[in-house]
């Protein structure tokens, strides 16, 4: 692989995609700006600047593979760092998750990856398909990133995992704060996030196998699920629908220290996780349209979904569905039900 050439043109994601057999062995190699660049796997690179100021930063995207519109924000601002367009002053990770399901344009090839964090990778059946042998892989390069921050004095930590919704959405943009064990909510994390277009935050309430949980838990990083909108494939994303969020983070990883607008509680909707429903049963299935949005809210008393044996209905007034999905196999959960809160 000839470093000349990302230097140049930055096209790392694109050679990860194409020629995946470059990246096998880990290389690393300094810019002009004096920016350390490492790359240790395809679709994982990392940025460290000569004197690096302080926050350890991961952006992931594409951790479901058709989910484009952050992997394109993503490439972008990596070709911006490798072209030196822009210098980081922070240390950057960009995970780039599910290379062949991108190519595939599908969710997952085999097992949706955002449930094999924290180490269920390899439980169960063990690393038997590539998902499970990748979010290993995505694991050990967030941990090697936090600890030779560590060992650089580094003082904070970040993860904001990148995606967009199956589903069109009320609240277009929307986070998932994952459980903090008790420990406060942030409400500055809420305000970047505002920053970034996201108005809408649902905290969960118990540990998940989310790649955001495994950050937030195991390395006390500020950690989300950022749903950024509808998915749309490679290419047709509206791009003028992401300017917030490309705008935020290209500030987050070039400027010392970000200047947020004042928090303002009324800006922001809140939610908690009121009910988990699992599909248990071959004939589940959800009373509500097929296109029905993340957050719709329902009347108290409302069939939410039904299946052999159980029905599950709304249990308060104005209690919202999120992530509604009867096609997830049996023992996996087919919707979330939210009530607004407070933090
Ligand atoms: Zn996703």
């Amino acid at each position: 692989m000839s470093v000349e050439l990302l230097r140049k043109h930055g096209q790392f994601l694109s050679l990860s995609r194409q020629s995946p057999a470059h990246f096998d062995t880990p290389q690393a190699f300094t810019l002009d700006n004096g920016t350390l660049v490492e790359i240790t796997a395809p679709g994982i690179i990392s940025f460290t600047p000569g004197t690096p100021k302080g926050k350890d930063i991961v952006l992931s995207s594409g951790v479901h593979g058709n989910e484009t519109a952050p992997i394109e924000i993503c490439d972008e601002l990596v070709q911006a760092l490798l072209t030196q367009q822009l210098t980081a002053c922070h240390r950057v990770l960009f995970l780039f998750g599910n290379l062949p399901a991108m190519d595939l344009g599908e969710r997952f090839v085999e097992e949706n990856m955002n449930r094999l964090f924290s180490g269920a990778h390899s439980s169960g059946p063990g690393l038997i398909n590539q998902e499970r042998v990748r979010a290993k892989a995505l694991e050990q390069a967030v941990a090697d990133f936090y600890r030779q921050g560590d060992s650089l004095g580094q003082s904070y930590r970040c993860h904001y995992d990148l995606h967009t919704a199956i589903r069109g959405s009320k609240n277009e943009k929307f986070a998932v704060y994952p459980f903090r064990h008790g420990q406060p909510w942030k409400t500055t994390q809420l305000q970047f996030l505002y920053a970034c277009g996201v108005n809408t935050f649902l905290l969960s309430n118990s540990p998940t196998t989310t790649f955001s949980y495994y950050s937030s838990h195991q390395f006390g990083a500020d950690a989300f699920t950022v749903e950024l909108g509808k998915v749309a494939p490679f290419g047709q994303n509206e791009m003028g629908r992401f300017t917030q969020v490309r705008d935020t983070l290209w500030a987050l990883v070039s400027q010392p220290a970000l200047i947020l607008p004042e928090y303002n509680p009324d800006d922001m909707l809140v939610y908690k996780i009121n009910q988990i429903i699992n599909r248990t049963q071959e004939d589940f299935r959800l009373n509500f349209p097929d296109d029905a949005p993340n957050f719709a809210d329902f009347p108290k008393g409302y069939l939410l979904a039904e299946e052999t044996g159980a029905q599950y209905f709304a249990e308060q007034e104005g209690e919202a569905i999120v992530f509604p999905n009867a096609k997830v196999a049996i023992g996996q959960r087919a919707l979330l039900t939210v009530v607004p809160t407070r933090i």
